[in-house]
Formats: C-alpha cells, sequence, structure tokens
C-alpha cells in the first residue's frame, strides 16, 4: 500500500480544525427570556453550574454584561444578571466564558475595598493580582481540622471574659437592629493590630454611606493595613449580594491555606439570605418557609463550613467568622437566626433594652455562648471569669425580685452589690479595644470584691486610673500576664498590693 505522510496529516488537521468548529457552536447561546434580573438562555449544554457568561454589553464596545448560571434544567438555562441589564433582549447572543465565578486573591487585595468579582471599588487602582479562586469551595474536611486552641481576642471584656472566641470559630453575632453589631465586628478587627490576624468585612445589601463609613473608621484607627473590604451594597443587584459571602471566603482561604490567620465578619447573613430568596424565586425554584428557598440553610452551612482550624501539616492557619444576623423584635426563633444558631459554635445576643439602658456593648449573657472558645481563653482569665456568666445572670434574676422592695439579707444584699459593679466595669466604649492583661487585671479586681465599697458611677474611671496606674508604676505585672498567659503566685501577690496601694489614693479624691 501506498501511504502518503502529507494526506494523512493534512486530515488529521482538517478533523482537529472541525473538532474545534464544534466547541465552539456549543458555546454560543441565545437569550429566550429576560426579565428581572434573570435571563433563560438556549443552547449551552456544556455550561457548568456558577459559570459566568458574557452578555452583550450596555454600550458598543464597553465591558460585557456578565451573568452568573444557576438553573441547569434540560432544556434552558436560567442564569443571573450581575450588571446592567436592561439592554439585553430576546435573541442575544451569550457566550461561555469557561470559568465559574471567582475573585482575585492574596497580598494584593489587603487594604483594598473591592465588590464581589474582585473589581475595586476605592479608586486605588486596579488590583494586582494573577491568582484566581473560585468563590465556590467544598469545605475542609474533618481530617484536616484541628480542634480549636489559641484565642482570637476581641479586645471587648464583655466577650473575653465570658464568651471566648478561638481562632477557627464561628461566632454568630445577633440583635435587633442598631444594637451594636457592626461595632463588636469593627473593635474585633481594630484589635487585631500587630497580631497577624489579616482581617476581611464583608458588607452584604448595607447603603453604600455605611460601608464608606466602616471603612473610613478602620482607616483612622490602622486596621486598613491588614484588612479587607468586600461589598455588595444594597443598591447592588441581588445576585452580588448573594455571591458577596463567598467571595469574602475565598478570599480568606487563599491566606489561610499559607498558614496564616484571618478573620471574616459578614455583616450581615439575614441581607444575604433575602437576596437569595429573590433570586430563587425569580427562576421559579420552590419556596418553603417564610418563601426561603429549601437549601438556605446549605446556603449558610457550606458557608460557614469553610472557617476552621488547619491541622500542622497543612500549616496551621485559620478563619474565624463572626457572621451577623440581624432579628425582628429579638425573634431568635424565626427561621433565619434559628439556622445559623445551630450551624455556629455559638452566639453572641444583644439587647435592646439592654443597649439603651446604657449597657454597651449589649450582650445578653444569659443567652449568648461560645461553645468551643473556652478552650482557647488565656488560663488567667478563665481562672477569675470563670464563674462570671453564671453571677451575672443570677445577679440579673436577684435584681428583677429586688425590685418588688422586700427587706433583703446580706448575702443577697451583697450579690446585688457586686452584680451591680461587675455590669458596670463590663461595660465599654466604641475603638477601644482593652489587651488581654488589662482586662485580667480589672477583672481581678472586680471578682475579688475590690470594687464593692466603691459608688457604681466611679467604677469606670477607677478601672481607667488603675490600669494607667498598672502601666506606669508596675508594668511587670501586665507583662507577665500578657507573657505567660497565667497569674502566677507572685504576680498576684503584687496585683493585690497595687490594687490596695492605689485604692486608698482613688477613694481620698473627690468622686
Ligand atoms: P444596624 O442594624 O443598623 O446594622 P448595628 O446593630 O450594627 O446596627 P451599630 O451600627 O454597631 O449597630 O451601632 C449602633 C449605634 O450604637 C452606633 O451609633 C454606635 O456608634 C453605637 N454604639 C455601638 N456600640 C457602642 C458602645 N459600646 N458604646 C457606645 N456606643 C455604641
Ligand atoms: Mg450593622
Amino acid at each position: 500500500m501506498n501511504l502518503r505522510p502529507e494526506e494523512i496529516s493534512s486530515i488529521i488537521r482538517q478533523q482537529i480544525e472541525k473538532y474545534q468548529a464544534q466547541i465552539e457552536m456549543r458555546d454560543v447561546g441565545t437569550v429566550i427570556q429576560v426579565g428581572d434580573g434573570i435571563a433563560r438562555v438556549y443552547g449551552l449544554e456544556a455550561c457548568m453550574s456558577m459559570e459566568l457568561l458574557e452578555f452583550p454589553a450596555p454600550t458598543e464596545g464597553g465591558e460585557p454584561t456578565l451573568g452568573m448560571a444557576l438553573n441547569l434544567e434540560e432544556d434552558n438555562i436560567g442564569c443571573v444578571l450581575l450588571g446592567a441589564y436592561t439592554h439585553i433582549k430576546e435573541g442575544d447572543t451569550v457566550k461561555r466564558t469557561g470559568r465559574i465565578a471567582s475573585v482575585p486573591v492574596g497580598d494584593a487585595l489587603i487594604g483594598r475595598v473591592v465588590n464581589p468579582l474582585g473589581r475595586p471599588l476605592d479608586g486605588k487602582g486596579p488590583v494586582n493580582s494573577d491568582k484566581y479562586r473560585p468563590v465556590e469551595r467544598i469545605a475542609p474536611g474533618v481530617i484536616t481540622r484541628k480542634p480549636v486552641h489559641q484565642p482570637l481576642q476581641t479586645g471587648l471584656k464583655a466577650i473575653d471574659a465570658m464568651i471566648p472566641i478561638g481562632r477557627g470559630q464561628r461566632e454568630l453575632i445577633l440583635g435587633d437592629r442598631q444594637t451594636g453589631k457592626t461595632a463588636i465586628a469593627l473593635d474585633a478587627m481594630i484589635n487585631q493590630k500587630g497580631k497577624d490576624v489579616i482581617c476581611i468585612y464583608v458588607a452584604v445589601g448595607q447603603k453604600a454611606s455605611t460601608v464608606a463609613n466602616v471603612v473610613q473608621i478602620l482607616t483612622d484607627h490602622g486596621a486598613m493595613d491588614y484588612s479587607i473590604v468586600v461589598s455588595a451594597t444594597a443598591s447592588d443587584p441581588a445576585p452580588l449580594l448573594f455571591v458577596a459571602p463567598f467571595a469574602g471566603a475565598a478570599i480568606g482561604e487563599e491566606f489561610m491555606e499559607q498558614g496564616r490567620h484571618v478573620l471574616i465578619i459578614y455583616d450581615d447573613l439575614s441581607k444575604q439570605a433575602v437576596a437569595y430568596r429573590e433570586l430563587s424565586l425569580l427562576l421559579r425554584r420552590p419556596p418553603g418557609r417564610e418563601a426561603y428557598p429549601g437549601d438556605v440553610f446549605n446556603l449558610h452551612s457550606r458557608l460557614l463550613e469553610r472557617a476552621c482550624k488547619l491541622n500542622d501539616e497543612l500549616g496551621a492557619g485559620s478563619m474565624t467568622a463572626l457572621p451577623v444576623i440581624e432579628t425582628q423584635a429579638g425573634d431568635v426563633s424565626a427561621y433565619i437566626p434559628t439556622n445559623v444558631i445551630s450551624i455556629t459554635d455559638g452566639q453572641i445576643f444583644l439587647e435592646p433594652d439592654l443597649f439603651y439602658a446604657g449597657i454597651r456593648p449589649a450582650v445578653n449573657v444569659g443567652i449568648s455562648v461560645s461553645r468551643v472558645g473556652g478552650a482557647a481563653q488565656v488560663k488567667a482569665m478563665k481562672k477569675y471569669a470563670g464563674t462570671l456568666r453564671l453571677d451575672l445572670a443570677q445577679y440579673r434574676e436577684l435584681a428583677a425580685f429586688a425590685q418588688f422592695g422586700s427587706d433583703l439579707d446580706k448575702a443577697t444584699q451583697a450579690r446585688l452589690t457586686r452584680g451591680e459593679r461587675m455590669v458596670e466595669l463590663l461595660k465599654q466604649g466604641q475603638y477601644v479595644p482593652m489587651p488581654v492583661e488589662e482586662q485580667v487585671m480589672s477583672i481581678y479586681a472586680g471578682v475579688n470584691g475590690y470594687l464593692d465599697d466603691l459608688p457604681v458611677e466611679s467604677v469606670l474611671p477607677f478601672e481607667a486610673d488603675f490600669l494607667k496606674y498598672m502601666r506606669a508604676s508596675h508594668p511587670d505585672v501586665g507583662e507577665s500576664i500578657g507573657k505567660t498567659g497565667e497569674m502566677s503566685k507572685d504576680t498576684e501577690e503584687k496585683l493585690k498590693a497595687a490594687i490596695l496601694e492605689f485604692k486608698k489614693g482613688f477613694v481620698a479624691k473627690p468622686a
């Protein structure tokens, strides 16, 4: 037989060309229906779930509008549009990008404000990162994790003492509107200065002015140097609000896998759930309880599961998540709050009554818990604050009872006195996070009764002056607690003596 190599190679070449042409065909579809930010597209059989699709640009030569495929149905694809969509009409062509929705990740993002697709919102030029990660990823498995064992200090006495958070933990912050939820998250971020923790603040469905305010506060306190803000505001399309927390998680995972520590705040997940409900209803997915789609639990659990503490082989990085949920009239048994309570490792419940009574942070200690953070709490703190939660809960009950004005025995009176002073001591202003050694010193003074003979309104001034005095005259006490995390016998003696010494001078001063 006579074989001619050039003939064979030309056939192969032809086939390769045709083969590619076939793929091309399948990569372009047409819009068959569009409206309310949703488009149905025909002819994209190979499209992947969460894949980005290119729709025509709103203006000639402009950037194409992106869409994301969410419903892969038998003969068409339901996708959400991630930008201006009023110009899109039936019959328009849609191109696959072959990319799953992803965000740029890495150090280039630190100090930046970006949207959920990684486009800069701070006017500081493009984000110089060539590494992308898909926004959705399966959470690390059990084997790759390690129990939570390092503390993540928020700098807030009420939380670090009673509801301690560990690195890799998921702790929910929930409460009605305007009860100081964001304030707690911001203080926790500001307190990470110099602690090698990268902070990510994901703003979902807030006003653009509120987000700008948060960025300003973080900048003013030097926290933007190690923080990233991912923002999808109330005026952005619902799909961006839905994607934002996932994008934040993807950015955090990159650092976690490098063995670094990350603190991520989702402010707030109620708005993400509402956005998800909106797009699910538009995609005609069946509604369930409170008209949320049946998989809204999965939405939040697959997001929050991604926060974890990795084991030593994987670099021992961690991602701590503080999701925020807004309740209506303190109703924690509504659908979304109960879901997220059951997913997280504890919750910090904020109450409007306490907030308006001036007890800020307005933490309701009775129903706030941390299920794993105790293992990570600084030893000295654990020793002195161990029973504080219970004592305060008992105090609340007694105080309610004592209102009836019946005669009280000595022991009850003493409890009330102590309780009042502890409640006062746990109050803390905004943006003044306190290092753990100072927290231990002031709680030590409180639980050992050194404040009992002070008028309630002098407790906070006493604390401030006392800590100033300790920094100036006995810096070794704080250093020792800070360094070892423990209160040695020797240090305790010194602290006791210092408190007594300081009290002499303080009481003499007119209140
Ligand atoms: P929203 O529901 O609007 O998101 P929020 O629950 O996040 O509200 P914040 O915005 O954090 O609440 O706080 C509400 C107001 O209370 C703010 O003006 C804030 O400055 C003030 N505030 C919060 N915490 C404290 C505090 N510890 N001391 C004094 N003021 C505080
Ligand atoms: Mg808020």
